[in-house]
């Protein structure tokens, strides 16, 4: 339990501020204050800019001395993933290729936040262009978990998650393609939210896979990643795959649906191993609360379960081959300094080389083969059969149950270089995440416990647009718990 306001919640903070106890400006200075005591173990930011954060702090301080508070998020700094186009900061998505490029627009989510009177604060490393499970990817550095240096902080959310943790940012923004949003929570002792496709806009996050990305709200209590899912998502005429459905509100439904007694399904394909996978134990109690609480289990089935992560890696980097073709060294990217070039496509060929890093090089790669002729009805064209399969097993489970819950990563926060060197044992530790993002259902990873002192978190999946129903049942573990006032023992 700490007292420094870089610690509290967003909700507290709020009424903090309301109540004029503390000012906005206060309160950056204390997370700029812990950034700069702090940021050189954790690695968690690319850039900030302390004098933009302190003069949105003071705006924010003016409109409520003007008796105009904007709402929840009004005076709040939320760190942002150096992913999501903010106007005239950097957008670099961790990579070299984007190192000098400077956003002339706002992403809608941005905009939405800068509406509910929130302060933008930084710019937080990932892996690059979102791709990794562990931050190490990253073309600018490598972050660090708080809870142990020496461990990873998960991915590709890695800077979020890390700085939410170690008390550099109250809540954040993070983007999910695969799990990059609850594996990093989980590994940080935070909670991370997947919202359903469609939820969020996209427009103004750099594309990964359009198919799969969402945007989605990280916070150190369930309430503050409702308030901040809240203000990020609704229809967005620059996003055609956002959906047009009413936003209800998350942070009234936990008290709305308080007390109620939900049924759950527990997937078994993914507790047939349970012994050997090493955040279980923790799971498994978390578990026993729902039960005790007067939660009703099921045992569902979600068959296919082992094509998942197959499907999601030719999906996925079917799409990250297109997506990334942009980066051309043409129009806004790094250019190869120093070349002799014969034609365009050399140039294309030399920056490329030059500005992206071997992991995005292997997945452009793997995209083309996937789409080439001859290989499309092989790979991609059977990977998008499957990931219909994998979504109507979700649809049959919740049929019977109202949410599912299962581990989020099948381990805690691994050392850095564990799986560095084997791709395919990066890409395996993503089985419990990525379903949903076939799926286009929504996901939250909340903690749950301690595996080894590192945190490990507990995933619950929903139906479409069940957004409120994720929250409430997330709070009311949560509320019977202390891990939201348990940080890392870092000075
Ligand atoms: N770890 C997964 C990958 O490497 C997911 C990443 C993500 O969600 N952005 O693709």
């Amino acid at each position: 339990m700490s007292d420094a306001l870089y610690y509290k919640s967003a909700s507290e903070l709020s009424e903090l501020l309301a109540r004029k106890e503390i000012s906005s400006v206060e309160l950056m200075q204390s997370v700029i204050d812990r950034t700069k005591a702090v940021d050189d173990q954790v690695k968690a930011f690319n850039s900030f800019d302390e004098k933009d954060a302190l003069k949105q702090a003071t705006e924010s301080d003016k409109r409520r001395e003007e008796g105009e508070s904007r709402g929840p998020l009004d005076g709040i700094p939320v760190g942002i993933k150096d992913v999501l186009a903010v106007k005239d900061q950097p957008l670099t998505c961790s990579s070299k290729i984007l190192a000098d490029f400077i956003s002339p627009y706002d992403a809608t989510c941005i905009r939405n936040l800068k509406q509910s009177g929130a302060i933008l604060w930084g710019r937080l490393n990932m892996d690059e262009f979102a791709m990794g499970s562990s931050t190490e990817n990253s073309g600018t550095k490598v972050t660090c978990n708080p809870w142990n240096l020496d461990c990873i902080p998960g991915g590709s959310s890695g800077g979020s998650a890390a700085a939410v943790s170690a008390g550099e940012a109250i809540v954040s923004l993070g983007s999910d393609t695969g799990g990059s949003i609850r594996q990093p929570a989980s590994h940080c002792g935070i909670v991370g939210l997947k919202p359903t496709y469609g939820r969020v806009s996209r427009y103004g996050l750099a594309a990964f896979a359009s198919s799969l990305d969402q945007v989605g709200p990280m916070g150190r209590t369930v309430r503050d990643v409702a308030a901040l899912l809240q203000s990020i998502s609704g229809h967005d005429i620059h996003d055609s795959t956002s959906y047009k459905t009413e936003v209800p509100d998350y942070v009234a439904a936990i008290d709305r649906f308080k007390g109620k007694k939900w049924t759950i399904g527990l997937p078994k394909e993914y507790f047939e191993n349970a012994s050997d996978v090493a955040s279980m134990g923790p799971v498994e109690k978390a578990i026993e609360f729902y039960k005790s609480i007067g939660c009703e289990f099921k045992e569902v089935s979600l068959p296919h379960t082992e094509y998942a992560v197959a499907t999601y890696y030719i999906v996925a980097t079917a799409e990250a081959s297109s997506n990334l073709a942009r980066y051309d060294g043409i129009r806004y990217t790094h250019r190869a300094a120093e070349f002799d070039a014969k034609d365009s496509v050399d140039i294309y060929c030399q920056s490329r080389a030059e500005g992206f890093g071997n992991e995005v090089k292997r997945r452009v790669l793997l995209g083309t083969y996937v789409l080439s002729s001859g290989y499309y009805d092989a790979y991609y064209l059977k990977a998008q059969k499957t990931r219909t399969l994998i979504r109507q097993d979700f649809v049959e489970a919740f049929k019977e149950v109202d949410a599912l819950l299962t581990p989020t990563a099948p381990s805690p926060a691994f050392k850095r270089g564990a799986h560095s060197g084997d791709p395919l044992s990066m890409y395996l530790s993503d089985i419990y995440t990525i379903s949903a993002n076939l799926a286009g259902i929504p996901g939250m990873s909340l903690p749950c416990g301690y595996v080894d002192g590192l945190p490990v978190g507990l995933q619950i999946l929903g139906k479409p647009f069940k957004e409120d129903e994720l929250v409430a049942i997330g709070d009311a573990f949560e509320s019977a718990h202390d891990y939201k006032n348990e940080h890392p023992a870092l000075v």
